[in-house]
């Protein structure tokens, strides 16, 4: 007998901002309209915030940090957490088709974005009565203390390419740490989010805890980054968006992490174990339709391997389908039309260029017309400093290049703006280390790529890849700040 098929759950999160554990309409009334990647059809509204709604929520989120959430001890807010951590797994399967629908992810990786996001909440559960404080050796007659203080009111700004984690790691680290949240979801993804916080307040967290607005960037998002009520930022996005925030930021002295994407290398040596490596190197381009920003989106190759790697990752590439959500494929769509106007104008500069296209997947015949596909591609001797080279598709493209030998895989590694994970694949122990250390990247991985899921890794960029770190306990030390108290006592 064949398994029934998943279909769509009903929308049952109202056009509203989720505030002080209840559905908010905009206070102007606005409505966006939320487009289905897979067919390119509306099928939801969410309300559109503004300044008011972003006060609104600061001030819930203000009150939550002085009153009830404030108040818990490190083990109940740890155990608040735990109940996050049920609840999201409990409603798993909502969750991930509420993601898949609104991101057009296929359906096997929303589930698992949502086990990832449980798994955060879970992880920084067991993280809140374990951010201890330091003392410190000063001179006789004096203690010296220090405390790890929660900001206040964290604001997060979150990306539509992976709702679900990315909420989990920086709202879960944020509240570990004892702040009050304000959430600014993507304007083209936050559906799932919507109901986790709706989740999140069935399963007893205080109101104001987490407040969430929907709407725009340049409007709930820009208000949220200017309030003064805000006392840390963490934002996931573009280089471009990043720098404005950071700016916006420090004009009132808000302090920020910033997570901006990248153009991680695959650095593949001859020694290589290529059956390990041909499914990482595709996966890790495939994944979330190249929509992520540690995709391994440059290919490097030792000369001698580079023939061979190419034909048979060529037959890989050219296996690969994409089409929607609930076909469940390799790629669903990407998120919206100018995101594949995005990928179509960088393959067109690569033809136009004259570099050539070692193998293509197909997009499903019956994938709906109106929908955002773009088939996985594979593309060969990549010029240095062409853009295919350098800037960050955010599609499912692999810029492969040939290398010499060992200094210059690490030239080529280093030479673009950005640096989040590097992937290197050889079984020279000493090679290795060396390249761990000579790769300017937030994290390096060795034979494996992004194994594990990564929750108890600190993440983050060198160069324009941003600063700041999140995931692991690392990341709660930037949603806190340090107060030293020295006493005097004689
Ligand atoms: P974006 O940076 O504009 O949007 C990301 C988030 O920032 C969204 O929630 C958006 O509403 C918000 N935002 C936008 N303008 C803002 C402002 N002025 N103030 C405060 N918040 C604001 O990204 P995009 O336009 O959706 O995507 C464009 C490119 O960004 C992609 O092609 C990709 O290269 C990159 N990107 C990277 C990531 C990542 O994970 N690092 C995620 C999404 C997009």
């Amino acid at each position: 007998m064949n398994a029934p098929q998943p279909h769509w759950p009903a929308i049952r999160t109202p056009a509203s901002h989720f505030i002080d554990n209840r559905w908010e309409r905009a206070a102007d009334g606005g409505e966006l309209p939320m487009i289905d990647p897979s067919d390119g059809e509306p099928f939801a509204a969410i309300a559109r915030g503004a300044a008011a709604d972003i006060d609104h929520a600061v001030r819930a989120a203000t009150a939550a940090r002085r009153g009830a959430w404030g108040r818990l001890a490190p083990v109940e807010r740890g155990r608040a957490l735990t109940a996050i951590s049920n609840a999201i797994l409990a409603h798993a399967e909502e969750l991930a088709l509420l993601e898949a629908r609104d991101c057009g992810k296929p359906l096997k990786q929303a589930r698992a974005d949502a086990a990832a996001c449980a798994r955060y909440f879970e992880f920084y559960a067991g993280a809140c009565d374990k951010l201890h404080g330091t003392t410190l050796p000063y001179p006789e007659g004096y203690t010296v203390l220090t405390w790890r203080e929660p900001h206040g009111v964290t604001g997060h700004v979150i990306p539509w390419n992976y709702p679900l984690q990315i909420f989990g790691r920086s709202v879960g680290g944020a509240l570990a740490a004892g702040n009050a949240c304000v959430v600014k979801p993507a304007e083209d993804a936050c559906l799932s989010l919507l109901r986790l916080a709706e989740l999140a307040g069935e399963a007893g967290l205080p109101p104001g805890a987490i407040n969430m607005v929907t709407g725009l960037g340049r409007e709930a998002g820009a208000a949220l980054v200017d309030h003064p009520g805000i006392a840390h930022i963490s934002f996931t996005g573009s280089p471009a968006t990043g720098a404005w925030v950071a700016a916006a930021a420090a004009q009132r002295h808000c302090p920020v992490t910033l997570e901006l994407g990248g153009k991680s290398p695959q650095i593949v040596f001859a020694d290589a174990d290529l059956e390990a490596a041909l499914p990482a190197l595709v996966n890790a381009i495939v994944q979330n339709a190249g929509q992520t920003c540690s995709a391994g989106s440059r290919l490097l190759v030792e000369a001698s391997r580079y023939e061979e790697v190419l034909a048979r990752l060529g037959e890989r590439f050219a296996a690969l389908r994409a089409g929607p959500a609930l076909a469940d494929l390799d790629c669903g769509p990407l998120i919206r039309a100018t995101q594949l106007t995005r990928v179509e104008d960088f393959l067109a500069a690569a033809r136009a260029d004259g570099i050539t296209t070692v193998a293509r997947g197909t997009v499903v015949a019956d994938a709906p017309k109106g929908g955002y596909y773009a088939a996985p591609a594979l593309l060969r001797d990549v010029p240095l400093g062409h853009r295919l080279a350098c800037d960050e598709v955010f599609g499912p493209v692999l810029a492969a290049m040939p290398f010499a030998d060992e200094a210059e895989a690490v030239r080529l590694a280093n030479a673009t703006d950005f640096g989040l994970v590097a992937g290197v694949w050889t079984q020279d122990g000493a090679r290795q280390l060396r390249m761990a250390r000579a790769v300017e990247s937030g994290q390096v991985f060795i034979n494996n790529y992004g194994a594990g899921g990564g929750v108890e890794l600190p993440f983050g960029g060198v160069k324009h890849s941003g600063y700041g770190r999140e995931k692991g306990f690392e990341a709660l030390y930037g949603f806190t700040t340090v107060k030293t108290v020295v006493l005097r006592h004689g």
